[in-house]
């Protein structure tokens, strides 16, 4: 049965989560002329846990769901080298292509407005309590009590914590972080993307708009448990640690810490269900792969619903998609995380990562596998 509007009170789309994947997959359904409905638990703008570099090779997925000049407007930065760093050793590398930078919170929101002007409907903030799934419509229940029916709901919600038997595991004994900076004048230059190796933990930093620097990083537990104390302090401590040259007086926001997904790809358990984003896979975030696939799945998938093929067959074309598109990304970006955590493996690397005629038989064949779907 191909997706198509049951009745006035029903939705082609109820979706839940307004994070890269729900509003890319709201744009491309609502500019398609369904009607689409997406629920949003928090209040923009919303800071979350994120690096904020965005793949060059999500670069047309982002393209195709926002013009060029309205990632300007929102201030959205163009950065054309990645920049190593190891102990005091630093070397920089041409990307394939330059790539966008933006906040989550500015980002996010500009999404969402996108799906507005182009007809979806919004509640927020709006968290979904509940989902049943029946034979031709599927029930989704507000914690005000107001239940949206649709013919499918799509789990944007960067856990798929409706399908409990299914829910996106995080990585064991690994902790996410991120603050944003604001670097003093005359205080070291922060532009562009940098990502540090450490030992038991990678550090990325990168320049968003109003002059802020995100840095957020990947650390195991045990790493994290060295620094105890207050919050904030020990987080301060152990940036420190890991980047010498950190000044906590330069810190403008709280720490935000949160779990690492870390899974295969999850398939849903019923017809009218599809998962995308994190709730569907996640990526090691190393190589701002995150919120590239969450783009590129929520306007895949909407491509498919509109396509005229039947649930069924949309189902298995999109989990078909999902596992190309994860193919040599997943390994690629576990496998630059291994080595980035690494000391010795760095050192032992430096040589060949560090001439930028030598980094570039690495970077082009990593861009080249990542990027390609
Ligand atoms: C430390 C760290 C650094 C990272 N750095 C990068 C990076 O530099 N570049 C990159 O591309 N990726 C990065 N990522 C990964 C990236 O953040 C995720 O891949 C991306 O956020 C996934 O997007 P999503 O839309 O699937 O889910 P999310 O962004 O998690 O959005 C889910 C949305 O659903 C909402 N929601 C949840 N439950 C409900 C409910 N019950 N009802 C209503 N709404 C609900 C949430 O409020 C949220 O807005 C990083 C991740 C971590 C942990």
């Amino acid at each position: 049965m191909p997706l198509c509007l049951a009745s006035d009170d029903q939705y082609d789309a109820a979706i839940i989560g307004a994070g890269p994947a729900g509003s890319g997959a709201a744009i491309a359904l609502a500019r398609a002329g369904k009607r689409v409905v997406i629920a949003e638990k928090a209040s923009f703008p919303r800071v979350k846990v994120c690096g904020e570099f965005i793949s060059p090779a999500a670069t047309p997925s982002l393209e195709r769901l926002l013009t060029a000049r309205q990632l300007r407007r929102a201030d959205a930065q163009r950065v054309h080298e990645l920049i190593i760093e190891f102990g005091e050793r630093r070397a920089s590398w041409a990307m394939p292509e330059p790539a966008w930078v933006l906040s989550r919170a500015t980002l996010d929101m500009v999404l969402l407005d996108e799906a507005r002007r182009a007809g979806a409907e919004v509640r927020q903030p709006a968290i979904v309590r509940d989902v049943e799934y029946g034979a031709d419509h599927a029930s989704v229940t507000l914690d005000d009590g107001a239940v949206i029916r649709a013919s499918v709901v799509l789990h944007a919600d960067g856990k798929g914590r409706f399908d409990p038997a299914r829910d996106t595991p995080n990585r064991p004994g690994v902790v996410g972080r991120k603050v944003q900076l604001r670097v003093p004048v005359g205080g070291p230059d922060l532009s562009g993307i940098r990502m540090r190796a450490c030992d038991g933990a990678y550090v990325g930093s990168v320049g968003v708009e109003c002059g802020l620097v995100t840095v957020a990083l990947v650390a195991r537990s045990s790493l994290v448990a060295k620094f105890k104390g207050a919050g904030d302090d020990a987080a301060d401590a152990m940036l420190a640690h890991l980047w010498p040259g950190y000044d906590p007086a330069w810190r403008e926001t709280a720490w935000l810490s949160c779990g690492v997904a870390g899974s295969r790809y999850i398939r849903s358990g019923h017809e009218r269900s599809f998962r995308l984003g994190n709730s569907a896979a996640a990526v090691e975030p190393v190589g701002g792969e995150g919120i590239g696939l969450a783009l590129w799945s929520g306007a895949t998938l909407a491509d498919l619903l509109v396509s005229g093929r039947s649930l069924g067959a949309v189902q298995s074309e999109f989990a078909r998609a999902y596992r190309r598109r994860l193919r040599w990304r997943r390994p690629a970006c576990r496998a630059a995380a291994w080595v980035l955590e690494k000391p010795r493996v760095m050192g032992a690397l430096w040589p060949l990562l560090s001439r930028e005629e030598r980094a570039e038989a690495v970077i082009a064949p990593w861009y080249a596998l990542t990027g390609k779907a």
